[in-house]
């Protein structure tokens, strides 16, 4: 039994060899070579703009300013978040790809279906989860359930997978914390929030989602996670419906946060 184990475990571990050097792990952005399980390289790594403080302390809103104390910023003033906080790793602006490593990785898993790509990002996403968590207040709540941001049946038959999930799966792992892709259903296809604009995408997302299990939602404290943050308005309506079945928490943690650059 044992033996047969470690004969698998050997075997798995040649292929993954032979497979390492047939196709070699590639920077997500410039293409040159890595380390198995890396997504960028040193230089594209150092262009990626990890979030830290100051930042608001409920949308997670990074300051340009990178100066002076956590505050609470003008839109959640006026109207608070759906969810209690939210976190992202890293920031990129909407335009060129080139400069932003961390969109053209997040392109390619997602569009191009590079599944390397997928285990490379779930990797950061677990690292810059755990970086977020040390950083005060936030994402610090012992959660009963990972929940990805889920796709609609169509989307996920084109795509193949929702690299929410992948995403969900690593960080589920790296906190201990079981991951319920059954919980949250999206009911009605939406446009891609990225062709709409500010009230357009709140009335996209407005009842698209529904909670399966009403039980299972009762009184559980959830962290919602996404691959993007752009305008919060998808993460915003599933907290609602969590809310609305009786959650007693919603955090949500993305990859990265669409900002003004
Ligand atoms: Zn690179
Ligand atoms: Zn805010």
């Amino acid at each position: 039994m044992w033996k047969g184990r470690a004969w698998r475990h050997r075997l798995g571990s040649a292929a993954r060899t032979a497979l390492t050097v047939l196709y070699p792990w590639r920077c997500l952005n410039c293409s040159a070579g890595l380390p198995a399980d890396r997504a960028f390289c040193p230089g594209c790594q150092g262009r990626i703009q990890v979030i830290h403080s100051p930042l608001c302390p409920r949308c997670g809103r990074p300051f340009a300013s990178g100066v002076g104390p956590d505050h609470v910023c003008h839109q959640c003033l006026q109207q608070p978040p759906g969810f209690r906080y939210a976190r992202a790793g890293a920031a990129y602006g909407t335009s060129s790809t080139s400069s932003q490593p961390l969109r053209r990785g997040i392109f390619r898993f997602k569009y191009a279906r590079n599944m390397r790509a997928g285990k490379a990002l779930a990797g950061l996403a677990a690292h810059h989860f755990s970086r977020a968590r040390q950083q005060g207040a936030g994402l610090t709540e012992d959660y009963d359930r990972v929940i990805p941001v889920p796709l609609h049946l169509s989307r996920l038959r084109w795509r193949g997978f929702n690299q929410s999930l992948v995403l969900a799966r690593a960080i589920g792992r790296h906190i201990n914390t079981p991951v319920d892709p059954w919980l949250l259903s999206r009911i009605r296809p939406t446009q891609p929030q990225t062709q709409l604009s500010g009230e357009d995408r709140r009335a996209n997302v407005r009842g698209a989602f529904r909670v399966n299990t009403p039980a299972l939602a009762r009184g559980k404290r959830f962290l919602l996670v996404d691959d993007v943050y752009t305008s919060g308005a998808t993460v915003e309506e599933c907290a609602r419906t969590l809310y609305q079945n009786g959650a007693r928490s919603v955090d949500v943690f993305t990859l990265a946060r669409v900002v003004d650059l």
